[in-house]
């Protein structure tokens, strides 16, 4: 893996979206400051290893004194016009698995619901017979293609879950897949086990004794290990129940992981009797109640919205984001790249759906796939935002208007990438 460049400016920046903090409070954007993008026109940003030093004009950075009395040991980036963002964050992504699920995908256009997939032996079960025989090194080799072909689009930064083996060796084999991966990505994983995505075939019945496996078996060596920093369970029907849900979160609290859950998707859970885990994240959210809603407001709980499943199963509903934003709960925009109902890597893509689907201007979609997907990861005060002192985490667009990175859907104009100070150009 490439080193990052001792110094670095990116100058001639047509916009430069810095993502500033609007306030002096830290914490995700809410309301109105989810739209504030701190635009730097003709920008430029100076960064050392893969630390953010300065940012500015590039006229006054020309004639910075302490810049050109070291022209000669910084390299010089021309963005001619271009647009540069924080690095995208991907706060909510499946990538071990090995195959595609056609057949799924041929049933679902032809009329199957995915309760009707996943009874007919589709859905997340029909992945786990080849993650489970899978050697290790062939999980890690899909998990490295896909962290390349993430900052291909602009994301520096990924939340990985396990959670296509569900037995403890294929669970921690897979996150050992993603730490393998992870060391060879010059970007920032974030390892989440998700022991408790669905009941396995083998414990149709007596769910109870899986949820037992995990939280006595899978979360405490996971822990031992160090592999993960976030527990996941999905809670809906067809998985998971509340008081699963609960018992899981309850071990993973025991085992010092900050928590995360899918909520939401096809039908509606209480969050309220989870909030006293203090969840970095309720993801989907298509079912949530009013009273819900109003619990979250004023959290650090984040809403992470994942259009890209809605718009793959062929919905006609997206989560409402509108009525989140409204009421002060800060949101964020993830892929959920997975085999069965979002195969997308692409966070413009997300971004586009966000905004044509669920009426999130381009500039709130943007700040959900940035700073807000780093306070979901708990990142927030190193990702997300380009500002002194944070990490070298930059996307180049090739285009003249950050508007277009949603507008062009399905294209992909990201022209560089750097990665904790690891430039990566895409040409
Ligand atoms: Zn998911």
């Amino acid at each position: 893996m490439q080193k990052p460049q001792p110094w670095t400016l990116l100058a001639n920046i047509g916009q430069l979206l810095t993502l500033r903090a609007p306030s002096a409070k830290p914490g995700p954007r809410r309301r109105s400051d989810l739209k504030e993008l701190g635009i730097i026109h003709d920008g430029a940003v100076l960064f050392v290893g893969n630390k953010i030093v300065s940012l500015g004009a590039t006229k006054d950075a020309r004639c910075d004194p302490w810049i050109r009395k070291r022209r000669k040991q910084i390299v010089e980036i021309d963005c001619a016009g271009k647009v540069v963002i924080p690095g995208l964050v991907d706060s909510h992504t499946h990538p071990v698995f090995l195959n595609p699920r056609l057949v799924d995908f041929e049933k679902r256009i032809a009329g199957a619901s995915y309760e009707e997939i996943a009874a007919a032996g589709g859905g997340i079960g029909s992945s786990l017979e080849s993650v489970r025989t899978a050697a290790k090194s062939a999980l890690t080799e899909k998990v490295v293609a896909v962290l390349r072909d993430m900052a291909a689009h602009g994301t520096t930064t990924v939340e990985a879950k396990s959670g296509y083996g569900l037995t403890v060796a294929s669970e921690l084999k897979s996150l050992e897949s993603i730490r393998d991966g992870a060391s060879q990505w010059a970007g920032t994983v974030v390892p989440t086990l998700l022991g408790a995505h669905v009941v396995p075939k083998e414990f149709k019945g007596c769910s109870q004794k899986y949820v037992e496996i995990v939280c006595t078996e899978m979360i405490p060596r996971a822990a031992r290990r160090k592999l993960a920093q976030f527990v996941d369970v999905f809670c809906d029907q067809g998985a998971f129940t509340a008081e699963e849900a609960e018992q899981v979160f309850v071990a993973a609290r025991q085992h010092g992981f900050s928590v995360r859950a899918h909520m939401g998707q096809l039908s509606e859970t209480k969050l309220a009797p989870f909030l006293r885990f203090d969840p970095a994240s309720f993801d989907h959210m298509d079912h949530v109640s009013e009273d819900d809603i109003a619990q979250l407001r004023g959290r650090d709980t984040v809403a992470t919205l994942v259009p890209g499943a809605n718009h793959f199963l062929g919905l006609k509903d997206y989560p409402n984001a509108r009525r989140l934003i409204d009421a002060g709960v800060p949101v964020a925009l993830a892929t959920d790249y997975n085999p069965g109902t979002s195969p997308t890597i692409s966070m413009p893509m997300a971004m586009s759906l966000a905004c044509t689907h669920m009426k999130m201007s381009p500039a709130e979609a943007l700040a959900a796939a940035t700073i807000n997907g780093a306070w979901a990861l708990g990142l927030g005060h190193r990702k997300g935002s380009i500002e002194p002192g944070k990490d070298a985490d930059f996307a180049v667009f090739d285009v003249k208007d950050y508007r277009e990175i949603p507008y062009w859907f399905g294209a992909n104009h990201c022209a560089l990438t750097v990665l904790n100070g690891v430039i990566e150009s895409q040409n």
